[in-house]
């Protein structure tokens, strides 16, 4: 046993990145010297941001292994009915995938209108029950993930606006919401009407008479009659126009098959403004040709109550199927069995991804904050960690567990990392590709003693030890270097020096979860090149491409391009 030299821990101070590594390297040397840091240890590159006087701080820090985060899929999916503006088409149910954060209705629309060739101005998003409906406006501001949490309780739609409507003046515009009912006996045997379908809105005008409500409100509900009418009639039937189709079906007819009811039950008034009555319960709006909307909306005295109908399906013909109301056809479905294969293939996350993630900057807790020594207090800092030297052996470990603090927070992420089994190149997550040991020590500082502190070593070869944490560079001897110029440029002789190839020799697998689980391992046989499973005592022979799965918790790989030798 030998007594550890205290070091102190080096930070930059405006010198090459070079520089500061190799004198943290050399103080790690000081107290760590053995086959271990020579073949796994390598040196991240830690910058330190203050948030409030942007001091940087950058050190050099050994790891033996590299923890990766597994980053969670940002996608979500929101599914909603499309209701045409022309009735007789099938409203559309749809599926739309978005990014989590930053995607707002706005953009939802520009979506949908792509995939349904429609203008994004003539509809718009609402949530509508058989009970109540919620029009959703701030487009710009309010994001597609709200929305997609509050539509568990309610039913989305999106409401395409006729032309005509469109068009209409707006002052002489009145959007009214339309309850379908029908007429059902309840269980006392009194006359109840039965929500028969969700509200829609039905836009109308001052100048129309009651007989142009009834058209009107016929015209949004026609395609339940085109598309029930008895065969042999269903062609001319479907040719009339509106008013014609109306009066067969209505004016000329002994049973009226729907009347339209006011809404009552929402006004504040003592007695029923149409119709005098107390609590009328939805009195019938009576045909007639004459009484306009206008005299309807004037008799309301009651300044916070909106014209509603209620539309009572009754007497409807017995060829009249009224399900078909709610009918649609689905695309989600169509949807998920076209994309299956190749959503699952997008959804899958790669250890590239994984190391991106590693290199993204965070922001430090409350509870791990930094020290600013120009400052003088802690900082909730911003922290970005690189890989600036590789060891020969990199050992990858998958952050599978998440520490919360609360329960939803705990537990195991069982997301498939894929990763390469050979030709595994991490050169663009490597700031500098010489292994830690191929530093040129000597020709940097003269006279520098290998081992300053520390005697000599147990083992008998001193020899090795020697070579092993200066030169253990490996393939051929270090390039010949000028005195005293720093040779980054040595990569243990790559045939490509861009490049930075690791291999595959083994995986840990963790089964089960935080509290208990089970360990399994997969490993290579370098002389037989043959792959094995190891299940405590059971060994089996594997291939290759079976290692990956969503089980792989550790990963040893090897430096292509290394020969190991002791
Ligand atoms: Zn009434
Ligand atoms: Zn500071």
């Amino acid at each position: 046993m030998r007594v550890k030299p205290f070091t102190e821990s080096i930070e930059s101070e405006n010198e090459p990145d070079y520089e500061v590594a190799l004198k943290s390297w050399q103080n790690h040397l000081k107290r760590n010297q053995s086959i271990i840091v020579d073949l796994f240890h390598g040196q991240f590159k830690s910058q330190i941001t203050c948030p409030t006087c942007s001091r940087v701080s950058i050190t050099f820090d050994p790891f033996n292994s590299v923890s990766l985060p597994i980053p969670v899929k940002k996608e979500k999916e929101i599914d909603f009915f499309f209701i045409h503006a022309n009735n007789e088409k099938k409203a559309v149910k749809l599926a739309i995938t978005y990014p989590k954060a930053n995607h707002f209705v706005k953009d939802l629309k520009k979506e949908v209108a792509r995939r349904l060739k429609k203008n994004p101005d003539n509809f718009h998003f609402v949530f509508s029950t058989y009970h109540a409906k919620e029009v959703i406006d701030k487009e710009e501001t309010t994001l597609t993930n709200e929305i997609r949490k509050k539509k568990r309780f309610k039913n989305l739609f999106a409401f395409e606006i006729p032309q005509e409507d469109l068009q209409a003046d707006p002052n002489d515009k009145v959007n009214i919401d339309i309850h379908p009912t029908k007429k059902g006996t309840s269980y006392y045997n009194s006359d109840i009407h039965k929500p028969l379908s969700f509200i829609r809105t039905v836009t109308m005008l001052k100048s129309y008479t009651v007989r142009q409500i009834y058209v009107k409100i016929f015209k949004y509900f026609r395609f339940i009659f085109n598309e029930n009418w008895p065969e042999e009639e269903k062609e001319s039937f479907v040719a009339l126009s509106d008013e014609e189709a109306f009066d067969k079906v209505w004016t000329n007819a002994e049973k009226k098959p729907f009347l339209i009811h006011f809404v009552t039950t929402y006004s504040m008034a003592d007695n029923c403004e149409f119709c005098g009555e107390k609590r009328c319960g939805n009195c019938v709006l009576n045909y007639d040709e004459t009484t306009t909307l206008a005299d309807l909306l004037s008799k309301i005295k009651d300044p916070t109550y909106h014209l509603e109908f209620e539309v009572v399906f009754d007497q409807v013909p017995d060829f009249v199927n009224l399900d078909s109301l709610n009918g649609f056809t689905d695309l989600t479905k169509r949807k998920a069995s076209e994309e299956d294969t190749k959503s699952q293939e997008s959804s899958n996350v790669t250890i590239e991804d994984c190391f991106e993630q590693f290199e993204l900057p965070e922001q430090l807790g409350e509870e791990n904050a930094w020290y600013c020594s120009k400052c003088k207090e802690h900082q909730k800092a911003t922290k970005k960690m690189e890989i600036y030297k590789a060891p020969p052996i990199l050992v990858l470990h998958f952050k599978r567990f998440k520490s919360g603090t609360s329960f939803y927070k705990k537990g195991k992420i069982t997301q498939k990392v894929d990763f390469p089994i050979d030709d595994f190149d991490i050169s663009r997550f490597v700031i500098n590709k010489e292994l830690p040991t191929d530093y040129n020590v000597e020709k940097i500082i003269p006279n520098f003693d290998p081992e300053p502190t520390i005697a000599e070593a147990s083992t008998q070869d001193d020899s090795a030890a020697t070579q092993n944490h200066n030169t253990m560079n490996v393939e051929d001897e270090t390039p010949e270097t000028k005195n005293g110029e720093m040779n980054v440029e040595s990569s243990s002789g790559a045939a490509n020096p861009d490049s930075l190839q690791y291999s595959l020799f083994a995986v840990v697998n963790h089964y089960g979860n935080m509290g208990f689980g089970h360990y399994t391992a997969y490993a290579k046989n370098h002389v037989q090149d043959s792959w094995h499973y190891f299940d405590d005592s059971r060994v089996t022979n594997e291939n290759a491409e079976s290692v990956c799965t969503p089980a792989a918790y550790v990963l040893f790989y090897k430096r292509k391009d290394w020969k190991f030798k002791i």
